[in-house]
């Protein structure tokens, strides 16, 4: 597509990183935008490198903190798509106090995160979403604590959208995507996105004997009841849209920032300065 950048990614051969960028896209592609009204923020971890490998304006920004810069984006320019990625440490150990409060605030962006569970570019230390009984090398018995539920994360800070894909399940990652990407506030994306080389548990054959898709399930995403009970259960491994709130508002709607920029007071932005040079 035009949002492939002419970079080679460094990722490791098979990394499921490769399958949820494409499926972003191809999903980014087939909503109607292009690289020039489209902005994408990531943080720190293998998928942080995705801003370099994609076509467009790009930001890689530090660890934990993309939410807090594409919220700041999107409402300098609510006219623009939003795209945030990131990782399962990157997003729900640094950067989980910014994912509730992004998730609160409703804002219309799309928060895509390559889930591995573990830490990959550190090479292989337990993440927030790590197996109780995952050895890895910081924790050589297992974190011996429960993972943390992204998803019910998401559901418990009043999310508007929430779903979760498998990255080598293209056609149906590429959907879910596009879903989060029209959808009128903050689209949220968990992606089993295997880690090929520090994660020997969470793999492409696990998921794909244990996945299961909730259209296939005839799941009603408008129903908060059956989406609380498919988030909250820890024995499946979900695929599909959990949750949709039709009546969802951006937060740039409930709070009248308009699309038309020529709206901000002349001379705004010279007072802004004026501000920056008293206070230094
Ligand atoms: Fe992918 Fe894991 Fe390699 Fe990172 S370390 S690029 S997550 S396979």
């Amino acid at each position: 597509t035009d949002f492939k950048s002419d970079k080679q990614p460094t990722w490791c051969p098979g990394c499921g990183d490769f399958g949820t960028m494409n499926g972003m896209m191809k999903a980014l592609a087939e909503t109607g935008n292009d690289p020039d009204n489209t902005f994408v923020v990531a943080g720190i971890g293998c998928s942080g490198k995705i801003g370099t490998y994609m076509h467009s304006y790009a930001l890689h920004g530090v660890h934990g903190r993309a939410l807090p810069v594409g919220t700041g984006v999107k409402m300098a320019r609510p006219d623009i798509e939003v795209m945030v990625a990131g990782g399962d440490g990157d997003g729900y150990s640094i950067g989980a106090g910014h994912f509730v409060h992004a998730v609160r605030r409703n804002v219309d962006m799309t928060y895509v995160v390559m889930d591995n569970r573990i830490y990959g570019l550190t090479k292989g230390q337990a993440s927030p979403t790590s197996r109780s009984d995952f050895e890895t090398s910081t924790t050589p018995e297992g974190p011996k604590q429960p993972p943390v539920n992204p998803l019910a994360l998401a559901l418990a800070s009043g999310a508007s959208f929430i779903a979760q894909s498998f990255a080598s399940d293209a056609l149906r990652h590429q959907e879910i995507v596009q879903q989060a990407i029209e959808h009128d506030g903050f689209g949220f994306v968990n992606v089993f996105s295997p880690c090929v080389t520090f994660n020997d548990v969470d793999t492409y054959d696990y998921f794909r004997d244990n996945l299961v898709d909730l259209d296939e399930e005839g799941h009603d995403p408008s129903d908060y009841e059956a989406a609380k009970k498919v988030i909250l259960d820890s024995d499946k491994e979900y695929q599909g849209v959990m949750y949709q709130d039709d009546q969802s508002v951006p937060y740039h709607e409930q709070h009248g920032v308009t699309e038309d920029m020529s709206d901000i007071p002349d001379g705004a932005p010279e007072d802004a300065m004026d501000l920056v040079r008293e206070f230094y």
